[in-house]
């Protein structure tokens, strides 16, 4: 489905340099996940995260758009979050720098050429349906509403999903209509596949369904402790996904343990 594109390109386009042999790919939902968890514990792991740059290379995956994720950086660094090296935002559908946030075009091609033409389209069909808001945020590469489980007729996903586009219901509030085939977990591939990143050193984390597509990769996931029940119901169809125990940030640092990455944590392993 994406063209090839090689390192060297989409590093072009990064204001920073990616740690050029990274210990850990560390792949991160925002809300829930790495904005999860007691107070206490997010500093530390957020300062653990801006200690190990140059060992751990850090990617936000998140449905967020990149004006959501600039506002959360900005409340957030008071708490001592660092940007990530790469943001894969909306869903999937976005792809870019962590530090300026600017666009990956190469990244994003592929997905662009999937989308022509659907957006007119189904914002016609989608208009005034019971069940739906269109939420206020931009909508490029995907279509993104608030979801009202009681008052929309689930019948009408196979009728969107019809003009070659996939239907996503996450925390049984958001309702996202994305390029048919990408997800959080697809677009991680191909950026991984880019970097020519060992998938052995990857380890995502995520809370609700919209990550189910990073646990469905076959690489190492967390799903942390606060995970909504809709996706432990998927734990057994997941084996090498974990259920952390523990909330947010400390169930990604038990995670970590489980997956072997312990001895880059540090005094942090010792406080679990
Ligand atoms: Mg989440």
């Amino acid at each position: 489905m994406l063209s090839p594109v090689s390192r060297q390109q989409l590093e072009q386009h990064l204001g920073a340099p990616l740690p050029q042999d990274p210990q850990l790919v560390l792949v991160t939902d925002l809300d829930g996940t790495l904005l999860g968890g007691s107070l206490a514990w997010r500093r530390r792991f957020y300062a653990w995260l801006a200690k190990e740059r140059q060992r751990v290379l850090h990617v936000f995956c998140t449905g967020r758009d990149l004006q959501s994720v600039a506002r959360v950086l900005a409340s957030d660094a008071s708490h001592g979050l660092a940007a990530p090296h790469l943001v894969i935002g909306d869903v999937g559908c976005t792809v870019a720098c962590g530090v300026s946030l600017a666009l990956v075009p190469p990244a994003m091609e592929p997905i662009e050429a999937l989308w022509a033409g659907k957006s007119e389209l189904l914002s016609q069909l989608l208009v005034d349906v019971p069940g739906l808001s269109p939420q206020p945020i931009s909508v490029d590469r995907r279509l993104a509403f608030s979801y009202d489980p009681d008052s929309f007729d689930s019948a009408l996903i196979a009728r969107i999903e019809a003009h070659g586009v996939d239907c996503l219901i996450s925390d049984e509030r958001y309702f996202d209509v994305l390029p048919s085939g990408v997800n959080k977990g697809s677009t991680l591939l191909a950026l991984l596949d880019w970097l020519q990143l060992d998938r052995q050193r990857v380890v995502t984390a995520g809370d609700t369904l919209n990550d189910l597509a990073m646990f469905e990769t076959g690489l190492a996931g967390v799903m942390v402790g606060n995970a909504e029940p809709a996706l432990q119901l998927r734990l057994p169809d997941l084996p090498h996904t974990y259920l952390a125990r523990a909330q947010g940030c400390e169930g990604i640092v038990e995670g970590l343990i489980h997956f072997g990455f312990g001895y880059l944590l540090g005094d942090m392993q010792a406080e679990l």
